[in-house]
């Protein structure tokens, strides 16, 4: 029998009745012989309650001491969640034993709101596994040098799950949340899109880097860089279910390529719709311009995602880039009011509209055409392409937003990734 991370998104901890259901499953398989650790997320809302709390008491208010209150009111939806579960379990009859951060410890820096795991105690969780209890730890939130309380940042719990099983060299994590695994593209958009019963870890990476929201980033990161193997699958099943089939359900995370090259060449179509574009036209082609361009954006905090620079013409060139919606107007104002006038360009336009779509597969390193397939594609359905970027195993295009769907379905049939019916 194994040692055994679940993690429990908002929605599965939700209610007392789902916390109840939750408690059920996790006893099941501390049954089975299982020596189990569990990691909450607080109910769904809480989080956003709280932080509510906290601005209207203080609208607009970002300082430190401000941030470090942020995180000591934050870290209390999963204290609340854990000792929850830790009682269910109790009361079916499983000794059980919830920890906040800062008691394991979870040592982070102290980064308020988006602090990072440093490193994890594990004594105390691994006696009390010995003794036969299951244990649960927050998610979420760790303490700081100074004993602060920090957190890791929105949905930071999959990160604490991830790194709690890495620190006990766990078997695997489970990450259970309210959709069954990760899809070839979301199925909203896409209802012929399939859920994938394996996809390497760097593919995940790019996924959810890429808007793919099932899982927080930081999180497959941390799988892969300490080889946790990981599964994404549903807390919906009735918790009864036989877990021999639990176990093998929803989508594995996993680390042989090998025999993945041999399969399809796209594993999914991500996207994102929140992006806007800007371009500086006309700027003196010299030494300099981009650095002059986009380090005053960095400095203003805004980040700046595809990059392009035409070619110049009669020493002038146009430089365009994209930002997220929520910093557009931020960005457009810096640069066409302090940028522009100091590198002498002509001016500053920008499109609030835009969207990426992205096709990623490790099989793209040993085809060739994969990007025409979707140059074509999207041709064909008459969509422009405004902006190409690629990496080894992806290639995206900025489009108009009004034609994201169309983009999406058509790449989704042109890689062969629809459903049969
Ligand atoms: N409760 C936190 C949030 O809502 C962390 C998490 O759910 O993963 O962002
Ligand atoms: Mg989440």
């Amino acid at each position: 029998m194994a040692l055994i991370v679940h993690k429990y998104g908002g929605t599965s901890m939700g209610s007392t009745e789902r916390i109840r259901n939750v408690a059920k499953r996790v006893a099941k398989w501390a049954r089975a012989g299982h020596q189990m650790v569990v990691v909450p997320s607080a109910m769904s809302g809480e989080t956003n309650r709280l932080l509510g709390l906290a601005s209207e008491l203080a609208p607009g208010h970002a300082d430190t001491s401000y941030y470090r209150e942020l995180d000591m009111l934050a870290a209390t939806g999963e204290q609340a969640s854990s000792a929850l579960l830790a009682i269910a379990l109790q009361s079916e009859g499983v000794q059980s034993v919830s920890y906040a951060g800062w008691q394991v410890p979870v040592r982070t820096n102290n980064s308020y709101t988006k602090a990072r795991i440093e490193s994890i105690d594990d004594q105390r969780v691994r006696a009390d596994l010995d003794a036969g209890r299951v244990v649960i730890v927050t998610g979420f939130q760790g303490i700081d040098p100074e004993g602060n309380i920090t957190t890791l940042g929105r949905g930071g719990s999959d990160t604490s799950a991830v790194a709690v099983a890495a620190a006990l060299k766990a078997a695997e994590v489970l990450i259970y949340t309210d959709v069954d695994g990760v899809y070839t593209t979301d199925p909203r958009v896409v209802p012929a899109a399939k859920r994938l019963g394996t996809v390497s870890f760097e593919e995940m990476l790019e996924m959810a880097s890429l808007g793919s929201k099932v899982l927080q980033i930081r999180s497959v990161e941390f799988a892969g860089k300490y080889k946790v193997p990981m599964r994404v699958l549903s807390s919906f099943t009735p918790w009864d279910i036989d877990l021999e089939e639990e176990a093998k359900s929803g989508t594995l995370i996993t680390f042989e390529e090998d025999e993945k090259m041999e399969k399809a060449v796209v594993s999914g179509i991500a996207f994102n719709r929140g992006e806007a574009k800007i371009s500086v036209l006309g700027v003196p082609d010299t030494p300099g311009i981009a650095a002059g361009i986009l380090g005053p954006v960095a400095d203003a905090n805004i980040e700046v995602d595809v990059i392009i620079q035409n070619i110049s013409k009669d020493g002038k060139t146009d430089f365009s880039f994209t930002v997220s919606q929520g910093d557009y107007q931020r960005a457009l104002e810096l640069l066409s009011e302090k940028v522009a006038p100091s590198l002498g360009a002509s001016e500053v336009v920008g499109n609030p509209n835009i969207a990426k779509v992205s096709i990623v597969g490790i099989g793209m390193r040993s085809h060739v055409g994969v990007a025409s397939t979707m140059f074509r594609a999207l041709s064909k359905e008459g969509v422009n392409i405004q902006m190409i970027s690629t990496s080894e195993i992806k290639t995206s295009v900025v489009i108009d937003e009004k034609y994201l769907e169309l983009a999406v379905r058509s790449l989704h049939t042109a890689f062969g990734l629809d459903k049969s019916e």
